[in-house]
């Protein structure tokens, strides 16, 4: 008998760039999802096909080779893979995969991807599966079949999300805390319309950049492992031993682990204008430290806050995609229609605006 698991895209309130180095992050899933449905075989293949892409795959489950293709499937595979590696035995299948989370916009949809064919996977065979080991499972799965080195963020909201509620991730010790998102603000994503080339290649670099920063600390401050551990008067201290880009990379990550926490506590407290202005300074430091936002992400953050916005940031990897939005629940409307027309006047593009609901993790769905 055929099943479906669905399982959401994301959008991270604050901690960018942060969770590759142990440090914090406060996503939220949401209503949009990418779902795979699965009718068993009789063999050992796995043949994929997605509404998104033309060509289907075909997966041998007993002769699964490594490493990345560049084909939409290397998704697939790496899961596969991954969760026979670590003794699930899978069956056949023919799997579907339909989703309206917009692909490559920094809204996660590999992650969706990846945790929907787990848990369809997974569910086939009949035992419940743990969400925190179906997330590491999945964030393996794209370390070595996409080659995207990518932090346990984007799978573990994925797969444990919790409506209406934001999850403050300790991604070093994997600690959750759930924040409840007050009724009076909406979060707004508005998508740029845009990812430019090098968005796949700096991701890897900047995660050595911040590799560089911790060996050239490490070797002057003990116990320091990751940037984590490194506190803003540690960084001062040791700014002579490192070059200015290594530097300014280590001072993003720093600053942006205190700025979720200090935004944890806002949200708790309600205090929205406060959350809105670390938004706003995250977004500098991600613009000028990490050098990884574009003309187009710095204009729709420039009309989100002239349309009223509490605050307004790049999100996701950066270099195009998304900018996450904080603005009261009844000016929706309104901020929807201004900050579109001031980012066409500004680029000559027309964004897609998406008003997000905080959604729950990965589920069994309807076929
Ligand atoms: P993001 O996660 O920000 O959307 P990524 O580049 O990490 O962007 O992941 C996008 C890739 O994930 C696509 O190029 C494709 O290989 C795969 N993918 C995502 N959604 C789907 C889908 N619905 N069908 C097939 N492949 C998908
Ligand atoms: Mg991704």
């Amino acid at each position: 008998m055929g099943r479906a698991y669905r399982a959401p895209g994301r959008v991270n309130l604050i901690g960018e760039h942060t969770d590759y180095n142990d440090g914090f992050v406060m996503p939220v899933a949401i209503d949009r999802h990418t779902s795979v449905s699965l009718e068993p075989r009789t063999d050992r293949r796995l043949i994929a096909r997605s509404d998104a892409y033309r060509d289907p795959a075909e997966i041998d489950l007993d002769a699964i080779g490594g490493g990345p293709t560049g084909h939409w499937s290397d998704y697939v595979r790496g899961v596969a893979a991954v969760l026979e590696r670590d003794g699930h035995r899978l069956g056949g299948a023919d799997l579907r995969v339909r989703s309206d989370v917009p692909i490559g916009a920094g809204l996660s949809s590999s992650a969706a991807l990846e945790v929907a064919v787990g848990g369809a996977l997974l569910g086939a065979t009949g035992i419940d599966f743990d969400r925190t080991a179906l997330a590491l499972a999945c964030q393996r799965a794209e370390h070595e079949f996409a080659g995207t080195r990518c932090g346990i963020m984007d799978q573990f909201v994925v797969c444990h999300a919790r409506p209406d509620h934001a999850l403050l991730l300790d991604t070093r010790t994997l600690e959750m805390k759930w924040i409840p998102l007050p009724d009076q603000v909406a979060f707004v994503v508005c998508n740029t319309m845009t990812r430019h080339a090098l968005a796949g290649s700096a991701y890897n670099d900047r995660r050595a950049d911040c590799e560089a920063g911790v060996r050239a600390i490490a070797a002057r401050v003990p116990g320091v492992r990751a940037l984590r551990d490194v506190t803003p008067a540690i960084l001062e201290t040791n700014r002579a031993a490192l070059p200015d880009r290594i530097y300014r990379r280590c001072r993003h990550v720093v600053t942006e682990n205190a700025r979720v926490l200090d935004a944890a506590r806002s949200l708790e407290e309600r205090d929205l204008d406060a959350f809105g202005s670390l938004m706003g300074a995250s977004h500098r430091s991600l613009r000028d430290d990490y050098e990884v936002s574009c003309p187009e992400l710095d204009a729709m953050v420039e009309s989100a806050l002239a349309a009223g916005a509490y605050g307004a940031r790049m999100t996701g990897g950066g270099f195009g995609g998304c900018t996450v939005n904080l603005v009261a629940a009844g000016a929706v409307d309104d901020f929807r229609a201004r900050v579109a027309g001031r980012y066409l006047e500004h680029t000559g593009h027309t964004p897609d605006i998406y008003v997000c609901t905080a959604s729950r993790g990965v589920e069994a769905c309807p076929l």
